[in-house]
């Protein structure tokens, strides 16, 4: 079953393509199921320009949008996801716009440290001011308290940090494990994502350490291009699948209505 359950489309102001597109690539693609994954609106001041995410009055419309082109495709089944941020800040306001839809699915996200955008090629100075190893770790526990919230169903691009190959030095190893064991804790899935093989830091997100930190863990796992155009969806996922079964992965899930189903990593 091949699984692509992460991308977006023109509404967000910084990807380009229309549901039907993207419909037609995976079908050309060979996907069995995909789910669309827009950028939910950010709170006041998060998004000045419009370029992260969708309006707010817009959420009604991207959901009639991409239910109408699932009803029309049995092949790929097509999923209503969202991609939320996580703003600690704002929770009831998340939660509120989330509870709004019948969504299949919802990505948490942390792109934020405190107000710093720190994937954002435009804010990359802000990782001069930085230390690095300090970065990782408020990421992480931002992470942490962003997968305990109960809001998401999967933690995206689980170490985005590394984005620019920010990587501090030494052993991460019980790092990785901390950070598996709360999102098993916390009940969330991750997903192996093939944005990064696109980025500087040129590796999948998770690196095969944090992965196989996953795997011990016990967090379920799915697949996700992450695409910002229709030529990019089922991107990489060959390469996900294989570091899937490196890390001993035998099965992966996705969503409908909220509830997580599994299916054989290879069939
Ligand atoms: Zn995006
Ligand atoms: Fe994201
Ligand atoms: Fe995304
Ligand atoms: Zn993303």
């Amino acid at each position: 079953m091949l699984i692509d359950l992460h991308m977006h489309t023109s509404r967000c102001g910084h990807a380009e393509g229309c549901p039907a597109e993207y419909v037609s690539a995976a079908r050309a693609a060979g996907l069995d199921i995909i789910a669309f994954t827009d950028h939910l609106a950010l709170p006041d001041g998060y998004d000045p320009d419009g370029e992260y995410a969708m309006r707010p009055h817009e959420l009604p419309e991207y959901v009639a949008e991409v239910q109408a082109a699932a009803r029309g495709s049995s092949a790929p089944r097509v999923f209503l996801g969202i991609e939320a941020d996580w703003v600690p800040g704002h929770v009831p306001d998340t939660a509120r716009a989330l509870a709004a839809h019948p969504f299949d699915v919802v990505l948490g996200s942390v792109h934020f440290l405190q107000e710093w955008a720190f994937d954002d090629p435009a804010r990359i100075d802000g990782w001069s001011l930085r230390d690095v190893a300090g970065a990782w770790e408020e990421y992480f526990s931002t992470l942490v308290d962003a997968a305990s919230s109960g809001l998401f169903d999967v933690m995206a691009h689980p170490d985005l940090v590394k984005k620019f190959g920010h990587v501090p030095p030494g052993d991460l190893s019980s790092l990785f494990d901390d950070v598996a064991g709360a999102l098993a804790d916390a009940g969330v899935a991750v997903e192996v994502s093939s944005a990064g093989l696109r980025k500087p830091c040129a590796e999948l997100y998770p690196s095969d350490g944090l992965l196989a930190a996953f795997r011990r863990a016990g967090v379920p796992a799915t697949t996700s291009s992450d695409a910002h155009t229709p030529a990019e969806v089922g991107a990489g996922l060959d390469e996900a699948r294989s570091a899937l079964r490196r890390a001993g992965y035998e099965s992966i899930v996705y969503f409908e209505a909220r509830e997580m189903r599994e299916v054989p990593l290879w069939e």
